[in-house]
């Protein structure tokens, strides 16, 4: 175990040093950490990613289905900012509440119950921009680091803590269910809307969607609608901020 330590000693230390060269070279060290996030990032979404598909059932759809599921989330991906250092990916599962999440790192899943809810592809994009929304404001991984802090984080990533980044993993898919927050909702919204808009989608399909939703939930029975209010704050003001925002400027 002497070594071990050692080495956990010199890794600890390698931190400390790099954290206090990031005030002398903020240029270097900054783009130093921000690859060590990333690497983390992508390490806890593809735990999180191995977990669900572990858990759940992922469903194979017709050729041509799939074909225009990706034609849709490409669209959408192309104009987010974070399409360079990620590799965004849709997963179909099996489960009929009408749900949609997203995992650290961009892992999409869509439950086939949201598929036949939707009556369009711009609903379908409404919905899977908000969830890229989430992606690429960080709401996962800023998530994580309140709950544990990113010092911790970062030494079970340099320890390369397997069993660790595993629980970690799951605690990333936990979060998705426990939803990130009031605030990260309406950002997502807000980043969703921007998104569905330069990928060609008007706004109007996503209020669509949430119009249906909110007059078919009214009396609080179908549990497999009352699933995607759970985790967000209330419709009525979202739709009244999606209303409310500015015209998404074309090129
Ligand atoms: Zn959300």
């Amino acid at each position: 175990m002497m070594v071990r330590r050692r080495t956990k000693l010199i890794l600890l230390c390698l931190f400390f040093s790099l954290a206090a060269l990031a005030f002398s070279l903020p240029g270097i060290t900054a783009s130093f950490f921000d690859e060590l996030e990333l690497s983390l990032e992508k390490q806890i979404g593809r735990n999180g990613y191995e977990s669900i598909i572990a858990q759940m059932e992922v469903v194979d759809l017709p050729e041509e289905e799939i074909a225009r599921l990706n034609n849709i989330f490409h669209r959408l991906v192309q104009v987010c900012s974070r399409r360079q250092e990620l590799e965004f990916s849709l997963t179909v599962v099996k489960d009929d509440s009408v749900n949609a999440f997203a995992l650290p790192a961009g892992y999409i899943f869509v439950h086939t119950g949201l598929l036949a809810y939707v009556q369009s592809d711009g609903e379908l994009a409404g919905v899977l921009a908000h969830e890229i929304a989430h992606v690429d404001r960080k709401h996962g991984m800023n998530a994580l680091k309140r709950q544990l802090g990113m010092g911790l984080l970062l030494q079970i990533f340099l320890k390369d803590a397997s069993d660790e980044l595993v629980k970690i993993g799951n605690l990333a898919v936990n979060l998705t269910q426990l939803g990130y927050g009031r605030e990260a909702e309406y950002e997502a919204d807000r980043y969703g809307v921007y998104f569905m808009e330069k990928a060609g989608y008007p706004r109007t399909e996503i209020l669509n969607f949430w119009d249906r939703l909110v007059a078919e939930s009214g009396g609080g029975e179908n549990l497999a609608i009352l699933q995607l209010f759970s985790t967000h704050p209330p419709t009525a003001e979202r739709i009244k901020r999606i209303k409310a925002l500015p015209p998404t400027p074309t090129q």
